[in-house]
């Protein structure tokens, strides 16, 4: 098994490294396919400069050409796309399961674009819709093909995944428009009414837990912000990465989550 995690690591620095250019070009409208450049002096970065992690520790952060320093965001996102993906293949590949192989490239899908939407939001206070309804489609693809195998033995329609996914995903929907709705965009924006709405979807009942997840570490993340004094209670914090990092903690950590709310629930 070690030897396919590594394979999940290196494979998903080089999606990570994928992921960066999106998120460069999604603003600007560029395509995907051209040719990676500096930003500052928009000098063509050759293959040797270009490699995940290796490129930006051996030019010190810094453009070979301008020498200007090219943002560690780059850096950070190379390695935290590798460590979802190590995380991924850790909980749901097994080589010998045809159907694990399909949720994992699902899972794999899903946290890229969840991880695109949420450095979108916190950069631009915007969900970029058109990878929203990306993540909605492959969740719904998966779901089709699973409830597929077993439609003709479930003995009610709540043992169908999408079911279950729609009514929860139409449930979360409507409690944060309800939210967006009721503070006029102040504490929650419309757009985070879709991401809830995909947390629905692919986790049926247990996205109630991943949004009080959310909304633990959005607390956390504004008490801290408080004290360090960087701002105010009043500031606008954009949401999806807590509604993403909940999803995440969910997915992956489920076991130590449900011992933890245990826990609580015992006090
Ligand atoms: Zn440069």
């Amino acid at each position: 098994m070690n030897i396919f995690l590594f394979l999940f690591f290196f494979f998903g620095l080089l999606i990570g490294s994928f992921l960066n250019v999106v998120l460069a070009r999604l603003r600007t409208e560029e395509t995907l396919l051209g040719r990676s450049y500096c930003r500052s002096c928009r000098k063509y970065i050759v293959w040797y400069d270009n490699i995940p992690l290796i490129s930006f520790l051996i030019l010190g952060g810094k453009c070979r050409h301008c020498h200007e320093p090219i943002s560690s965001r780059y850096f950070c996102v190379e390695i935290a796309t590798a460590m979802l993906f190590t995380l991924v293949g850790w909980k749901f590949f097994e080589i010998t399961s045809l159907v694990s192989w399909i949720e994992t490239a699902m899972y794999l899908s899903v946290f890229s674009l969840a991880l695109v939407i949420a450095l979108y939001d916190s950069k631009y206070f915007e969900i970029p819709m058109r990878l929203m309804w990306a993540m909605i489609v492959v969740i719904i693809l998966f779901f089709l093909f699973l409830d597929a195998r077993v439609f003709t033995s479930v003995s009610s329609v709540w043992d169908l995944r999408l079911y279950m996914g729609i009514v929860s995903g139409i449930v979360a929907f409507e409690f944060f428009w309800l939210l967006s709705f009721v503070s006029r965009e102040r504490w929650m924006g419309y757009g985070d009414a879709y991401v809830a709405f995909a947390l629905g979807l692919l986790l049926g009942t247990g996205a109630f837990t991943a949004i009080i997840l959310a909304f633990v570490l959005g607390a956390l993340y504004g008490i801290s912000q408080m004290f360090l004094g960087k701002k105010k209670l009043s500031s606008q914090v954009p949401f999806a990465p807590f509604l993403f990092g909940g999803m995440a903690l969910f997915l992956l950590f489920s076991d130590i989550v449900c011992h933890f709310s245990w826990f609580v629930a015992c006090w």
